[in-house]
């Protein structure tokens, strides 16, 4: 097994410090989760939520316009995305789950940490992100970009963008 990855904050600081508030719900039980959902609306319930796996390795949930960085509390993450529920017999089930976060970028190999923080929950998942995401650091300039159809381009300064994820926590 490979040594999980722990990715850091890459965003902008001035999101790290603001957003240090927000009321995340860490879900370490699946009683936790039921409750959770039934307090939200029945829009946002049906929403994709924002979601970070902290470092002890607990899936974290917020409303969709949270910034990941605030999930975590300005703390490294296992992974970092977003998902969605769908109700399943009389709970629910993940239907859709990405690794798109701009504030981690995290690589596609974080799935692992968020299957297990599934599977502690007892919610049924669909194994592997149904969504991937490809981020690159820039090397001329530093822009964080999302590789599409296979182009590893800086969107910025068009400078050739590494064949591997590049944020290399210091
Ligand atoms: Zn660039």
């Amino acid at each position: 097994m490979v040594q999980p990855r722990w990715y850091r904050y890459v965003g902008p600081a001035d999101l790290r410090d603001e957003a240090v508030a927000v009321n995340a719900v860490v879900l370490d039980a699946p009683a936790t989760l039921d409750g959770w959902l039934g307090s939200q609306g029945r829009e946002e319930r049906n929403e994709p939520f924002t979601f970070v796996i902290a470092l002890d390795g607990m899936l974290r949930l917020g409303p969709r316009r949270s910034e990941h960085v605030a999930l975590a509390s300005g703390q490294d993450v296992l992974a970092a995305g977003e998902l969605r529920f769908a109700p399943d017999g009389a709970g629910r089930c993940v239907v859709e789950v990405t690794n798109q976060s701009t504030g981690y970028c995290p690589d596609p190999d974080c799935w692992p940490a968020v299957g297990v923080a599934l599977d502690l929950l007892g919610v049924r998942h669909p194994g592997e992100f149904t969504a991937k995401l490809v981020f690159r650091r820039c090397p001329a300039c530093g822009e964080r970009n999302i590789v599409r159809d296979g182009d590893f381009t800086c969107a910025l300064c068009d400078s050739a963008l590494p064949k591997l994820w590049n944020f290399i926590p210091n």
